[in-house]
């Protein structure tokens, strides 16, 4: 839980708003002037400090007890924002994804090649999250995609007070869609509410298929699986069957697609689903 395991003590969350992007067509890779840098922001809004500072003023609290309060009032203010995000995100029909994952799995190359195939027809924007560097916003940026990036520092999710942050920065239009790339963690992304409509779960073949298992809260909260790399699989013993069956042992309503975003595989029934805003009643697949 992140606010025992030190990811929130010192961090200090930037927002940086890149510039706005130049079309696909006329985007050069050494075209990124370092207008972004006059944007940032220290994070005097984190949830963890004040609270634990306050830890250390009361040495003989008892500290399980103390540790457990703390994790509550993390939760509940981050909860508070969250609802925040979502009425504000609701007021202008924006439909905003949460992407989780572990680091690698392919979220930054799932979002520009979905960019690039859907963004002609649908304003598509995203908040990039990740610890340091801006390079993924860059990555998106190229694709012609309006995007800004949070860095954490030290910490290992996003929360919904950065997100609100980003959210004011970014202003994305109505009617939008819009992707939240989450730190590359499969641990504690998934305690924390962002406002968001949808959360998909990303994993990469070449993960292994007991994740579901080992990982299971954040298969849990989510209500789309994302098998990446999926062109891989002729190349590994990963037993898809088992994995899926594993995924649903933990949340039997989990919608599952497979993909490969590197070779354009599988990913119309992804599209599909974005298309109808998460509501596609059938199966991806
Ligand atoms: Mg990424």
């Amino acid at each position: 839980m992140c606010s025992t395991c030190g990811c929130s003590e010192g961090a200090k969350p930037r927002v940086t708003k890149m510039a706005e992007p130049q079309p696909p067509s006329r985007s050069q890779p050494d075209s990124h002037p370092h207008q972004h840098e006059g944007h940032s922001h220290t994070g005097e809004h984190h949830h963890g400090e004040g609270h634990l500072n306050h830890t250390h003023e009361h040495p003989h609290d008892d500290s399980s007890h103390r540790t457990i309060r703390l994790e509550q009032d993390i939760l509940a203010k981050n909860n508070r924002l969250a609802e925040r995000n979502r009425g504000w995100l609701e007021g202008r029909n924006i439909f905003a994804v949460n992407l989780m994952s572990a680091p690698g799995a392919g979220k930054t190359m799932l979002l520009e090649r979905t960019v690039r195939d859907l963004g002609a027809q649908t304003t598509i924007c995203v908040i990039e999250g990740d610890q340091e560097t801006v390079r993924d916003a860059e990555r998106i940026r190229a694709t012609g995609c309006r995007v800004i990036q949070i860095n954490t520092g030290t910490g290992c999710h996003l929360d919904a007070g950065m997100v609100g942050r980003a959210l004011r920065e970014l202003d994305p239009p109505s009617g939008s869609l819009l992707f939240i790339e989450n730190v590359g963690n499969l641990v504690c992304p998934a305690l924390f509410d962002l406002g968001e409509a949808s959360r998909a779960v990303i994993m990469s073949v070449t993960e292994g298929e007991d994740k579901p298992l080992k990982y299971p809260h954040i298969f849990r909260v989510a209500d789309t699986l994302v098998l990446s790399k999926a062109d891989l699989l002729p190349h590994l013993e990963f037993d898809l069957g088992r994995c899926l069956e594993y995924a649903r042992r933990i949340n039997p309503k989990l919608k599952v697609v497979h993909l490969s975003a590197l070779r354009g595989i599988g990913l119309e029934p992804w599209y599909a689903w974005l298309r109808k805003r998460g509501e596609s009643a059938p199966e991806l697949s």
